[in-house]
């Protein structure tokens, strides 16, 4: 789903966090929903396939102050 990401400064696509993701951001933020979250698939990369993977709600482009970016699973 196309959306303003605020680290890429651009419209990019964005996905649903998978659970495990779900399951790392309750943990980091100490929620217990995380469910409003959105993370930016743009490939920053061509060669590493690289994502921005940075985090915005389906509201709110900046949702903290310094930026949260989901690590790549192992
Ligand atoms: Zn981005």
């Amino acid at each position: 789903m196309p959306m303003y990401c605020f680290t890429c400064d651009a419209d990019q696509p964005h996905r649903p966090l998978t659970r495990a993701e779900e399951a790392w951001l309750k943990e980091r933020l100490g929620r217990a929903s995380v469910r409003e979250f959105w993370m930016c698939e743009a490939e920053l990369n061509t060669e590493t396939k690289k994502q921005c993977r940075n985090l915005r709600t389906g509201m709110n482009k900046k949702p903290f102050a310094r930026p949260i970016r989901v690590p790549v699973p192992d």
